[in-house]
């Protein structure tokens, strides 16, 4: 029997989208969380709601690894665009992560985990790039996908996937003002969002793979509160199950066994 995958969502409306998915899930109680554990196509999985920031997201990850033995951590969600062309509706699939609040200068330098000597966190390559392609065929036809009506909604003419750089902070990003300091520190980050860095940090430690992909769901700008649940739930709920269906369809096929906690 094969170790189980985590796909961690963000948000509600995309943990339901993939509950609806998994037939034969158990909910297992820990941490003052639901862990739903069970099948999707055919791949042992544990399903979690992160919570929101840097902290849950730890705690979520901590719990994946040490009582549910997951092989691989990946987290979906919503991001807010950083760089120039990263767009809403635009997929980003992490190849690093950065904790952009963590400032432990003049003893350590900007942004480095004290004592840990690392700054970047390395997301899973072969994850990244399985995720990538299905990304890029999947966001071929947004209205096959979303429908027309949610197309026009959101303006997503032709919505692009970037890999990159990823940052992470306790801090929903939402002035021009802090979008344009971001940008001015961190000029190769693609979005900013609130917990993959701290699950990339928490992944390394226990040496399992880990990646993320986040649909840009604003510009982390004065417009970024905008009609943020209706963009969940129309679109990026549907790209994260479509991407996480197509990742998980093209691992090799398990015994079919459910994975038990411990
Ligand atoms: N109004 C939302 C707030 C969610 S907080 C609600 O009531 O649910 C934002 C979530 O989306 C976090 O999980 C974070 O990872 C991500 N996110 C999206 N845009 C962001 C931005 N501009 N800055 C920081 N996090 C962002």
């Amino acid at each position: 029997m094969s170790a189980p995958v985590a796909i961690v969502a963000a948000m509600h409306e995309e943990l339901s989208a993939l509950l609806a998915q998994m037939p034969d899930e158990q909910r297992v109680r820990a941490a003052g969380r639901d862990f739903w554990v069970g099948h999707l196509h055919g791949q042992p999985v544990v399903a979690v709601l992160s919570r929101i920031g840097k902290v849950a997201a730890a705690v979520t990850a901590t719990v994946l690894l040490e009582r549910f033995g997951v092989r691989a951590i990946v987290f979906t969600g919503v991001a807010g665009g950083l760089a120039p062309g990263v767009n809403v509706g635009d997929v980003v699939v992490a190849t690093q992560l950065l904790q952009h609040d963590l400032d432990a200068s003049p003893i350590f330098p900007k942004y480095e985990v004290p004592l840990m000597g690392l700054s970047r966190f390395a997301a899973d390559t072969a994850i990244g790039d399985a995720l990538a392609a299905v990304a890029e065929e999947t966001l071929r036809d947004p209205v096959a996908l979303l429908g027309q009506e949610a197309v026009d909604e959101f303006g997503l003419r032709s919505p692009k996937v970037h890999r990159g750089l990823l940052v992470s902070g306790d801090r929903f990003v939402s002035t021009a003002a802090e979008s344009d300091a971001l940008r001015r520190n961190l000029p190769d980050a693609l979005a900013v969002e609130m917990e993959g860095a701290a699950v990339a940090q928490v992944c390394h430690d226990y040496g399992v793979p880990f990646a993320a992909m986040r649909t840009i769901s604003d510009r982390a700008d004065d417009a970024a509160h905008g009609d943020f649940a209706r963009f969940v739930a129309e679109v990026a709920s549907r790209y994260s199950l479509a991407l996480a269906s197509a990742w998980l369809a093209t691992l090799p096929s398990s015994s079919g066994e459910t994975p038990a906690a411990t």
